[in-house]
């Protein structure tokens, strides 16, 4: 066990990282360092500004390219919200604030309003949304028999058959507002847990609700966190439990004014030890007892720190290549793959952008990787001269990548199509995105293999990889890791 005097450093200022110095500094420890090779903190959530002109008036406003939104389900990061005293939006929204409005748009680019059985009435349409209603209603019921322990933060024994961490309080019960709620640990055994290996389509297939996919697909698929055929059951409900899916369908999320940049900012400048700026960890050593970490500064000198501990938020992946890291860690962190998920801040030609955000759904299935999935319109008040964020995924299991360039013409051809024919773009990047491991890794025990490595040389590991590439889940991991390591 740590000693509250340790000296901890905390490669990465993103959201796992600065929840690892708020949750030490909560506990005591007040000798920690987080490391952030970019000029910002934040990480993927990241929040641009933009110059806007709407009805002769120019100001500038906050886009996002990055995370955009939460939902009731996100305890964690409502702590960080309260500790920086920075709050979100929503879910009901007041005029002038960024809200979550979204229609489907067919590739011919007419408005496909599937989900409302009054538009372009027909009884296959409405048998058609009965029976996604009953499977809903099925697929809540056995999350909550069947695989009792499955809303839990993280992947601990799941391949086994068991459950641990601290409950998502997905029924409920264990809100941030309730005091004492959250944490709340969840423990036992239940055997069924192990269907949630499967791919998600499986998974489906198996417990025949293979409907409730067309609602899970928008936000799942479109947000960039792969296929249905290629991710583990228990990371898509992990991300879409039941609540948070539902949240979702009724459009009662959450925003943040200024972008969810914004939060970390602000948790950042509360924080005792303010994260260290374009200041990259470029080599870790850990011989006995002790942590030699090297950094480079932005005047591109290296100097090397000596600590007690290290948490380590950022890609394990990549924290093989520059740290000393034993057989098992780069034998277990090879197996991890991630999402090549790409986007970029468009302006369109005058008076035709998006006024609404639109998910498409045609080009959610791998043979049109490549594809634009969805543009996020953030400002209703903008109207007609709102840019928006596109987005599309480049990678999936057994089909070759496509290349950065070509998916951003393709996506740019599918806005034209749709009707939006974009000007200029701002912004555009690929990222790293959703690292996770293979259907055929979770069922032969990764993630307990990785929960046996916590604490071997002084190291813990954090971050995405821990339970899913979302906010909540990161910065409750954080939670999970200072909680019992610290
Ligand atoms: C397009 C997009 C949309 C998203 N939408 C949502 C959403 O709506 N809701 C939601 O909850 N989540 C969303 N996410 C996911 C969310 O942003 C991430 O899950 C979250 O940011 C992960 O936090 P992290 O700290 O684990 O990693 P990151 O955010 O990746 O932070 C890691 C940090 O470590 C730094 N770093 C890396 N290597 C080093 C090094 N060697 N030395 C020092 N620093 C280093 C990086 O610069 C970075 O700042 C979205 C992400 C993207 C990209």
């Amino acid at each position: 066990m740590a000693n509250t005097s340790d000296r901890i450093c905390i490669i990465g200022g993103g959201p796992a990282g600065l929840a690892c110095g708020m949750y030490l500094e909560k506990k005591g420890y007040e000798n920690y360092t987080i490391y952030e090779k970019l000029n910002k903190v934040g990480g993927k959530a990241w929040s641009p500004k933009l110059k806007v002109t709407h009805n002769g008036v120019t100001e500038e406003k906050s886009f996002e390219t990055g995370a955009i939104m939460g939902a009731i389900t996100y305890h964690a990061v409502s702590e960080m919200e309260e500790f920086g005293g920075y709050y979100h939006k929503g879910p009901d929204f007041n005029p002038g604030e960024p809200n979550m409005r979204r229609e489907f748009r067919k590739l011919d680019g007419k408005v496909d309003d599937w989900t409302n059985p009054k538009v372009d009435f027909s009884f296959k349409k409405l048998i058609g949304l009965l029976k996604l209603k009953k499977q809903m209603k099925k697929l809540n019921e056995l999350m909550q028999t069947k695989y009792v322990g499955y809303d839990c933060y993280g992947h601990i024994g799941v391949a086994k058959g068991e459950y641990f961490g601290i409950s998502k309080g997905v029924d409920g019960h264990c809100g941030a507002t309730t005091e004492n709620s959250f944490p709340n640990y969840i423990k036992g055994t239940n055997p069924n847990l192990k269907d949630l290996a499967l791919p998600f389509s499986e998974f489906c297939k198996l417990n025949h609700v293979e409907e409730v996919q067309r609602i899970w697909i928008a936000p799942f698929t479109s947000f960039g966190y792969g296929y249905f055929d290629e991710i583990p059951a228990a990371l898509v409900m992990k991300y879409l439990d039941v609540t948070t899916a539902l949240e979702f369908v009724k459009l009662r999320l959450w925003t943040w004014q200024d972008g969810t940049q914004q939060i970390y900012e602000h948790v950042n400048a509360k924080l005792k030890h303010p994260a260290i700026l374009e200041t990259e960890v470029v080599k870790v050593e850990r011989p006995e007892g002790k942590v030699l970490v090297t950094v480079r500064g932005k005047d591109g000198k290296e100097k090397t720190e000596e600590f007690d501990k290290l948490i380590v938020t950022t890609p394990l992946d990549y924290f093989k290549n520059y740290a000393d890291a034993t057989d098992e860690e780069k034998e277990l962190f090879s197996k991890i793959v991630h999402e090549r998920y790409i986007d970029y801040i468009a302006t369109f030609e005058e008076g035709k952008s998006p006024n609404i955000s639109g998910y498409m759904v045609e080009n959610m299935v791998p043979e049109r990787l490549g594809h634009a999935m969805v543009y996020y319109n953030r400002w209703q008040c903008l109207d007609r001269d709102c840019p928006a964020t596109v987005y599309a995924l480049a990678n999936h299991t057994g089909d070759p990548d496509k290349d950065y360039d070509e998916v951003q013409k393709t996506m740019d051809e599918d806005m034209a199509r749709v009707g939006f024919p974009i000007k200029d773009k701002h912004f555009a990047q690929e990222v790293y995105y959703c690292p996770h491991v293979s259907c055929e890794d979770y069922a032969n025990g990764w993630y307990d293999r990785l929960e046996a490595l916590q604490g071997n040389k002084n190291t813990f590991y954090a971050g995405e990889i821990i339970s899913f590439g979302d906010m909540e889940d990161t910065c409750a991991a954080s939670k999970d890791i200072v909680g019992r390591f610290f």
